[in-house]
């Protein structure tokens, strides 16, 4: 994890080389993320929505990092899924392998 400060302009850079891990891997994003899985309780809201309980892991980008980098720490911008509703969510995008997430 480093402690590297997230901006849009680093965010763009990092898709521009095709690698975005880094941002994944910043103390920023981490505390972003757990603060979004703690509000949720750990469950999927997908799922909750559907009356279903299961564990939602996934902090997903509802508007994709790479198309809204601007929006990568924006709370509102965040949706916590399980695997499942995550893979739905990218598979006919086909952008699971740029957003790692
Ligand atoms: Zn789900
Ligand atoms: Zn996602």
């Amino acid at each position: 994890m480093t402690s590297r400060h997230v901006t849009t302009e680093w965010i763009r850079e990092l898709i521009r080389c095709g690698d975005t891990s880094p941002f994944y891997n910043t103390r920023e994003w981490h505390e972003l993320r757990e603060r979004k899985r703690k509000a949720e309780h750990y469950e999927c809201e997908r799922c909750r929505s559907k009356g279903r309980y299961r564990r939602g892991m996934v902090v997903h980008h509802k508007k994709y990092l790479r198309l809204h980098p601007e929006l990568a720490m924006v709370y509102e911008n965040l949706e916590l899924l399980c695997d499942e509703c995550h893979y739905d969510e990218h598979h006919h995008t086909e952008q699971l392998n740029e957003e790692k997430w």
